[in-house]
């Protein structure tokens, strides 16, 4: 079912991109995440945002 609203799809592009990812053993982390919550290294980065954006 696609999502013809685009105010709703952009929010919900926004929360699902809007996350750290840990580069050791992949967890999700919060976006306010300083540490892991699984492996407490601080090595985290920014899930790329360009994913699922078509033109
Ligand atoms: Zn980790």
């Amino acid at each position: 079912m696609p999502i013809t609203d685009v105010a709703k799809k952009q929010i919900a592009q926004r929360v699902r991109l809007h996350m750290k990812i840990c580069f050791y053993c992949g967890a999700r982390n919060s976006i306010a995440a300083t540490r892991c919550r699984k492996c407490r290294n601080s090595y985290l980065r920014l899930k790329n945002r360009n994913l699922g954006v078509k033109k």
